[in-house]
């Protein structure tokens, strides 16, 4: 993700230059990284054979780099890493926008679509740093705790990693757009239900004994940008 001369804008590029509603585009990186951190499921996107095939995987991003992964014998990982390009979307719902008019309901939201190579991380230094933010990724914190990979277990990975070539954002906030003849229509509730992504109370594991305390991390989970309590109250 190379940066403009401006410093922090990350595009746009040829194929990421937002045309419908461009107003809601953001080609700086903090926005893009933001997005990036905050989400840690993805949807990956490649040709197989002239075919669009699309799969939601988890990921991490490390610089200008999202590490995904999988088993070695994953098809789509295998055939990502032989085509030219591969598209990768992230989506925040940060709310439901219910308006007036059937017609201008939307979605508050914060995504972000990339564009780039997908090569296989054969290193096995950079394959074990790939693994282990991954893991902080999704858990921040985690890793540190956690026994590490063995040897097997890495060759039992297969990691892949996308070069962002050029990204983009897009973000909708506020409340409903309706028309202004529609606006005395005071009996239809109209405005937003916000969202986040709240965790719920962790259970430990049956299989065997946890004899380890709840870590703070888990029990005060949060994406990062997320703000409020971590869970919902009792
Ligand atoms: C949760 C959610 C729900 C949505 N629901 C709808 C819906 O119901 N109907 C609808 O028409 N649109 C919806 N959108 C917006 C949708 O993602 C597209 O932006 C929109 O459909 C315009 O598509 P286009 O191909 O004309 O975009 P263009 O503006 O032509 O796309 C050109 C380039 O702009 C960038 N871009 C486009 N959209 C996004 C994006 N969302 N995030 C980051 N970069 C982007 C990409 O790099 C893309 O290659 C939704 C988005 C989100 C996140």
């Amino acid at each position: 993700m190379s940066s403009t001369a401006a410093g922090d804008e990350v595009g746009p590029g040829p194929r990421t230059r937002v045309r419908r509603l461009p107003e809601r585009a953001r080609y700086d990186r903090a926005t893009v990284e933001a997005v990036l951190d905050e989400g840690f499921v993805c949807h990956l996107g490649f040709c197989v054979d002239g075919e669009p095939v699309v799969i939601p995987t988890g990921y991490a991003r490390v610089g200008d780099v999202i590490y995904v992964h999988g088993a070695p014998a994953n098809y789509a990982l295998r055939r990502a890493v032989e085509g030219d390009s591969v598209c990768l979307t992230v989506t925040l719902v940060d709310g439901l926008v219910l308006a007036r008019s059937a017609f201008h309901h939307s979605i508050n939201y914060r995504s972000v679509v990339v564009f780039g190579v997908a090569h296989e991380v054969e290193d096995w230094e950079e394959k074990r740093l790939a693994l282990a933010a991954f893991v902080d990724h999704v858990v921040p914190g985690r890793n540190a705790g956690t026994r590490p990979p063995s040897e097997a277990e890495l060759r039992a990975t297969r990691v892949v990693k996308v070069e962002i070539m050029e990204a983009s954002a897009k973000v909708r906030t506020g409340g409903p757009k309706d028309e202004p003849e529609d606006l005395g229509l005071g009996g239809i509730w109209a405005g937003e239900l916000p969202f986040r992504v709240v965790a719920g109370s962790p259970i430990a594991d049956g299989s065997a004994p946890v004899t380890a305390p709840v870590p703070p991390y888990v029990a005060s989970y949060r994406r990062p940008g997320v703000e409020g309590e971590g869970r919902p109250p009792a």
